[in-house]
């Protein structure tokens, strides 16, 4: 089976997705992706340090990196520490997903994801 890389913090924008992205083609990318995880919940990813699948098809993604390298690498950083999970880190979607489900409902959260764009949708957003 094929593996995903995945930058930490998306572990959380994956299970709150409904259908909104920075734009077209990020979109229809990240359908792609949510729709095998939710058909196949032991696709195997890899916790990755930067750019992953999600952000090679993103706007904000150019000259190799995030344009908000700063505030998305702290996001990561977050993750992985209330998670004890490590960069390199190889598992099911299944098995990290439950784990960093954790934050949702908690100060963690706000912490983690109050200042993103997002952060009021995925507040309102029950994860299935
Ligand atoms: S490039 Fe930045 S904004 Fe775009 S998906 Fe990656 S981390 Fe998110």
């Amino acid at each position: 089976m094929s593996k995903i890389n995945l930058r930490p913090h998306h572990l959380l924008c994956i299970q709150k997705y409904t259908g909104h992205g920075y734009d077209e083609n990020f979109t229809n990318n990240m359908n792609k992706l949510v729709e095998a995880i939710r058909t196949n919940p032991d696709y195997r990813v890899e916790l990755v340090e930067g750019g992953d699948r999600l952000c090679a098809s993103c706007p904000n993604f150019t000259e190799g990196k995030c344009k908000e390298v700063d505030k998305v690498k702290s996001m990561d950083e977050k993750v992985l520490k209330v998670c004890e999970f490590s960069y390199g880190d190889a598992d099911s979607w299944n098995s990290f997903a439950k784990v960093a489900a954790g934050i949702f409902d908690t100060p963690q959260f706000e912490e983690i994801c109050g200042t993103c764009q997002w952060a009021e949708l995925c507040r309102n957003t029950r994860i299935m």
